[in-house]
């Protein structure tokens, strides 16, 4: 596939006949790039999740550019007229509502049709929620899962519950604030209440809140309250050496029997195992 290339010359920016991706704020709206208001000022068009949101952006920094909407509703019928576009000459940027387009946004599509046809791609890297909460987090943050919005699908969602108490990494969570609660609860089953998590609200704006540390204490503090804002959710990995519970079966499958010897219900002895281990109680109980 041949596609083509930027010129050297950044200052030559927007480039005819280019796709720019362009990261913009997740919410203070001074994390716009310098690159980015440039392009954003210069492209023939902007496609853009919603025109309002952009409005926004070409109001504080006084511009204004022709904007066509592109979103998940239009992208099949959008995507080959902007490519008829980019081929034509045009210059075009893609912005999503917040923070990276592509991430949990639309965007991916029009970039994969894109370069199927020979158009050039260009990044202008801006904030993103995820990588923003898990560095603000302190937690493992050089290798992490991000799983964005968990599934409804009640199966699919219990698979990626289970992946996540069993998992040593770092994994990131986008959700919803009328689904929060529902989030903590099942994490606690399946995780642990011990389990280290931190819930970011609303980063970068005026009312960014951090709340921590592990699963039980977040979930006191959200029970009860309006939930309100932009949540972004960071669950620490288990400790490496129970990494795998798949892998360490018959240590705690022995450990379960001792203390099950010693006198413990199967109950609390998972339920011991499981705070140990911060591992899920259920896995405990399958052991036995
Ligand atoms: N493309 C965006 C990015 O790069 O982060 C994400 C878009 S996704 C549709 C929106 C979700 O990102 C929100 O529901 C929330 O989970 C998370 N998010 C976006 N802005 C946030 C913020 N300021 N604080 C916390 N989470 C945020």
């Amino acid at each position: 596939m041949n596609i083509k290339k930027p010129s050297s010359h950044k200052n030559s920016e927007p480039e005819s006949g280019f796709l720019y991706i362009v990261g913009t704020p997740i919410g203070n709206l001074n994390d716009l790039s310098l690159r980015a208001l440039n392009i954003l000022k210069n492209v023939s068009l902007i496609a853009c999740e919603d025109t309002r949101q952009t409005r926004k952006l070409m109001s504080k920094f006084a511009f204004t550019n022709n904007l066509i909407s592109f979103n998940k509703h239009n992208s099949s019928i959008k995507i080959p007229r902007i490519v008829n576009d980019l081929n034509s000459g045009k210059s075009i940027a893609l912005a999503s509502d917040a923070g990276m387009p592509s991430i949990c946004d639309p965007g991916e599509n029009l970039v994969k049709y894109a370069k199927s046809k020979g158009i050039g791609i260009v990044c202008i890297p801006g904030p993103c929620a995820a990588l923003t909460a898990i560095v603000s987090s302190g937690l493992p943050s050089s290798k992490f899962i991000f799983e964005g919005f968990l599934p409804k699908k009640k199966s699919e969602r219990e698979k990626i519950l289970l992946d996540i108490s069993k998992n040593d990494k770092t994994t990131i969570i986008y959700e919803s604030p009328h689904r929060l609660l529902k989030l903590l609860g099942q994490l606690k089953e399946y995780c642990g209440g011990e389990r280290e998590i931190q819930v970011f609200r609303e980063l970068t704006k005026k009312f960014e809140e951090h709340i921590g540390n592990n699963v039980d204490e977040v979930l006191n503090f959200f029970e009860g309250r309006e939930i309100l804002g932009e949540i972004t959710v960071v669950i620490k990995g288990i400790n490496k050496e129970i990494q795998n519970p798949e892998l360490n079966k018959q240590y705690l499958k022995e450990e379960l029997n001792d203390l099950i010897k010693a006198g413990l219900s199967l109950s609390s002895a998972s339920k011991y195992l499981a705070k140990k281990n911060n591992i899920s109680k259920n896995l405990i109980y399958k052991l036995h």
